[in-house]
């Protein structure tokens, strides 16, 4: 028999937090409980076709694996792509019988084309990287591995997990820069500073503190692999490599001055919040809540609004 779940003020002490979750809690602590208290999911959304959320899961497992072969040409690693690629789609078929075989070959396509685009650009940027190059695929910290590990004002720990789609290292000037990989946008610098999105601010610690204490952050980007930009993220302006092209007065710039500080007064933000979940404060939406959400069907919140 399955055990049963421990009530709410007990689970939430001991649990391991993830940015997803604290952003979540943000926009809708309804969908927080569901999600992740109660383990909810979602009605399976499976059709006819590939969902975008699966497109960007085959698309990340794909670049892990086909990223660690170093010094490849072009076609090699193209080659490499395709194939995995073709292997996780023949599983999909197989787990997902209803999928239409000819949405399934023009999805095929469209993803060839994503990853030969990306690895096009992948390969001009590394004659500019210079020494700052890919190192860790799909890093994890508090899952079966140290959890980061932040102090509130009282002197409890706060532990969190993820998984890093990529970390590039620099061996010479000791700096390294985190990328998120997105199947499309990703937050604003001015949204992270504003303390709206907690992901990249979270990765930055978690590599400072757990995988690399002798480095200094150059940042960390979210690389739109649809569009190829990598405009969206957090950078330190002093550290900027010259292959990164933004405009000095992106909102992903961050001068030295507000570095330090910004981490500080985050770290002392994400405390306030993960206190208010523990203390199961849990306020009904105010304002009628973002058109899609996969818990709506479920959802007493949204039919009272
Ligand atoms: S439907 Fe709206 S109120 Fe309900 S869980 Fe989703 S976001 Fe929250």
């Amino acid at each position: 028999m399955e055990n049963a779940k421990p009530p709410f003020s007990e689970w939430i002490q001991d649990h391991v937090f993830s940015a997803t979750e604290l952003e979540n809690y943000l926009a809708c602590p309804y969908r927080f409980w569901a999600q992740h208290y109660l383990a909810i999911k979602p009605q399976n959304q499976w059709t006819i076709e590939i969902s975008p959320m699966e497109r960007g899961i085959l698309l990340h497992r794909v670049l892990e694996k086909v990223l660690q072969v170093s010094s490849a040409s072009l076609e090699n690693l193209q080659s490499k792509a395709f194939s995995f690629l073709e292997h996780e789609l023949s599983s999909l078929k197989t787990q997902y019988p209803t999928l239409s075989p000819f949405l399934l070959s023009r999805q095929n396509e469209s993803l060839k084309r994503t990853l030969k685009n990306f690895l096009t650009l992948f390969l001009e940027e590394k004659e500019k990287r210079q020494s700052l190059l890919p190192k860790y695929f799909e890093w994890s910290f508090g899952h079966q591995t140290p959890a980061l590990e932040i102090k509130n004002l009282h002197g409890e720990k706060i532990l969190f997990k993820g998984r890093i789609d990529r970390i590039d290292i620099d061996p010479v000037q000791k700096t390294f820069l985190i990328i998120d990989y997105k199947t499309s946008g990703g937050t604003t610098g001015s949204q992270i500073l504003a303390g709206h999105s907690f992901q990249l601010p979270l990765y930055i610690l978690a590599v400072k503190k757990l995988l690399l204490p002798d480095y200094e952050p150059i940042g960390a980007l979210y690389y739109n692999l649809a569009s190829l930009e990598q405009k969206d993220g957090l950078l330190h302006t002093d550290r900027l490599p010259d292959f990164i092209d933004l405009h000095p007065s992106s909102s992903t710039l961050v001068p030295p001055a507000m570095w330090d500080r910004f981490f500080e007064e985050t770290e002392v933000k994400i405390a306030e919040i993960i206190s208010q979940i523990r203390q199961g404060d849990f306020p009904s939406e105010k304002e009628p809540c973002q058109d899609y959400c996969p818990y709506q069907e479920i959802c007493q919140l949204r039919s009272s609004l």
